[in-house]
């Protein structure tokens, strides 16, 4: 069965009774989208600040290969085991975005009998926070074009803004545009261009922001653009935009809950980009899950040494957050992959190739435990191809690195497939403080953050830039010298050729562009070419998507 024929045969029970009846959460206390899907109200989310925090798990993967490794569809998994296994868990999740839903990847809300429903719903639209942010951030760039044309009080030099637009789906057309043609009473006509929602610096600020006063906050620093003397920064306060922004957020800032087959809950908000942001889901739903729930599982994006990065030197280095234990996911078809076996003969056993291709997930594991500081279990993401012979050797691989590690079942089997993960991941949190290190000091200069993050993670002999760029970094290191550093480069290798697999080491990572993400609160130094716009591929998921005349759906996966 696909992913959505069992999402449709899950039977959900309406949501208002399920979070009473979990966590005595009363009904006036959220905002029902349909019997499904609900907002919890800031009101409450603020009531539980007195509460203890239960433990926060990290589930992260290797380098990702076309493959697909299952992060998603772990989290859930492994929610439901707790769950099973009588532990009070929360599962925390991105949003999906609509552009890989019609694109290649199809949907985001896990998969097999480990997925959060009403599934279609959650890939489409859902809550409407995408829009929302998307609308926020388009007013801002409305302002700024209407502010020129109405005089330019501020000296906008409309050569140097760095506020684009931004659409929820995967266009290329619009990457490189030309605005306001067709003479005086439509503006002034300049280059612009659209950004796919995640990438909106909007969407991070959600995504860090702890409160409505501090999301507005944030908005009003963004940096929209620069003076014709291109140093003095234009910020979103200057034009007013923020306070209309955050109202356009007024229901986008609530978390949104939901529930996985085994009717469990899982909070499911906000969807930022792991390249050019930091690839989690909002602080805000991760710290009312800890405050409800004993045990949180929460995924971030790519692979450990970008997602899991940021979620640690920038989620909770800025929130205070303090993670327990990591889920590091690896599957035998994307060892393979990594071992340099093509994505048509990954189901045939090949140890060689997975014997070549673990060395992705030893540089992933001792990234974890000894720059991360914190302790990882591999779970390796059953698939039914996998050989016996295969998955003793993967443990065996394991075991020599002193990994713990757990094959689990939970896509086939749903949590009962997961028992294991759940129980090794209860006695690790249980008997550890909560805590990791932070990989740099946030007081080194924004060059020596990079270089240290590309050679301590990436195995890099080194970064290069151009003088320029140098430059740009020493200017800001003034201004916002504690920022975090947020490096926006290719998800499928250690280095920033995506084709280099396995462990790459003595590469030089070049940084090509930086931008600063004022709003959010980072610096972001790009890595190579960086797609903030994707384009659809040849044969679109969304030529395969239908809704029949009883409006049930089709082809979501
Ligand atoms: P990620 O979060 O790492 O991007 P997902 O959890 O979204 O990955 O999974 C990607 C796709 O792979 C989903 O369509 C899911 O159904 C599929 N998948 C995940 N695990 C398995 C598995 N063990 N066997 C078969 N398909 C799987
Ligand atoms: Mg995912």
């Amino acid at each position: 069965m696909s992913d959505i024929e069992i999402a449709q045969k899950a039977n959900m029970k309406p949501i208002i009774g399920l979070v009473k009846e979990r966590f005595g959460i009363d009904a006036e206390h959220l905002d029902p989208f349909g019997h499904y899907k609900a907002k919890l109200s800031l009101e409450y989310v603020n009531s539980l600040a007195d509460k203890k925090d239960g433990k926060l798990i990290l589930v992260t993967a290797i380098s990702p290969t076309p493959a697909g490794e299952g992060k998603t569809t772990t989290t859930v998994g492994l929610g439901d085991a707790l769950n099973r296994i009588g532990k009070k868990a929360i599962m925390c999740l991105r949003e999906p975005s609509l552009g890989p839903c019609f694109g290649v990847k199809g949907g985001a809300a896990g998969g097999g009998y480990a997925q959060v429903v009403p599934m279609e719903d959650i890939n489409l639209h859902f809550t409407g926070d995408f829009h929302a942010i998307g609308v926020a951030h388009n007013l801002l760039a409305a302002l700024i074009d209407n502010h020129i044309t109405q005089g330019n009080a501020l000296g906008i030099d409309p050569r140097r803004i760095q506020w684009k637009r931004v659409v929820d789906m995967n266009d290329r057309a619009l990457r490189k545009i030309i605005i306001g043609l067709g003479g005086i009473g439509n503006g002034y006509s300049r280059e612009d261009g659209y950004d796919i929602v995640v990438a909106s610096e909007v969407m991070a600020i959600l995504c860090l922001a702890t409160s409505r006063a501090d999301l507005k906050e944030r908005l009003g620093r963004i940096v929209i653009g620069y003076k014709a003397d291109g140093k003095t920064p234009i910020y979103a306060s200057d034009l007013k935009a923020h306070g209309a922004m955050a109202a356009l957020l007024k229901d986008a800032i609530k978390p949104n809950l939901v529930q996985t087959l085994e009717n469990n809950i899982a909070i499911i908000h906000g969807g930022p980009f792991a390249n050019i942001a930091h690839g989690c889901n909002t602080v805000t739903a991760t710290k009312t899950a800890l405050k409800l729930a004993d045990y949180v599982v929460t995924e971030a994006g790519f692979g450990a040494d970008l997602g899991a990065e940021k979620f640690i030197d920038i989620k909770c280095r800025m929130s205070g957050l303090k993670p327990s234990a990591v889920v590091l996911v690896a599957t035998v078809r994307a060892l393979k992959f990594h071992g340099g076996i093509a994505k048509e003969d990954l189901n045939q056993e090949n140890l060689p190739a997975l014997e070549k291709g673990f060395e992705n997930l030893q540089r992933h594991y001792q990234n974890i435990t000894q720059h991360y500081g914190l302790p990882c279990v591999v779970c390796v993401n059953h698939f039914t191809f996998d050989t016996e012979a295969e998955l003793d050797l993967l443990q065996s691989k394991c075991k020599s690195l002193g990994a713990n590690c757990v094959v689990s079942k939970h896509w086939a089997e749903g949590g009962a497939g997961a028992e294991n993960l759940a129980n090794e991941i209860v006695n690790i949190v249980d008997s550890r403080e909560s805590g990791c290190t932070y990989v740099y000091d946030e007081n080194l200069s924004s060059w020596d953050k990079i270089a240290t993050i590309a050679t301590k993670l990436y195995g890099a002999s080194g970064i290069v830039a151009s003088a320029k760029i140098k430059d740009q970094l020493l200017t800001w290191d003034e201004n916002y010298g504690k920022f975090p550093v947020c490096i926006a480069k290719t998800q499928m290798s250690f280095s920033t050729n995506p084709n280099l697999k396995g462990a790459p080491s003595g590469h030089t990572v070049e940084i090509n562009e930086v931008r600063l993400s004022n709003g959010a609160g980072f610096i972001v130094a790009v890595a190579g070419d960086m797609m903030t716009m994707p384009g659809l591929p040849k044969s679109p998921a969304a030529e395969r998507i239908d809704i029949d005349d009883d409006g049930k759906i089709t082809g979501l996966f």
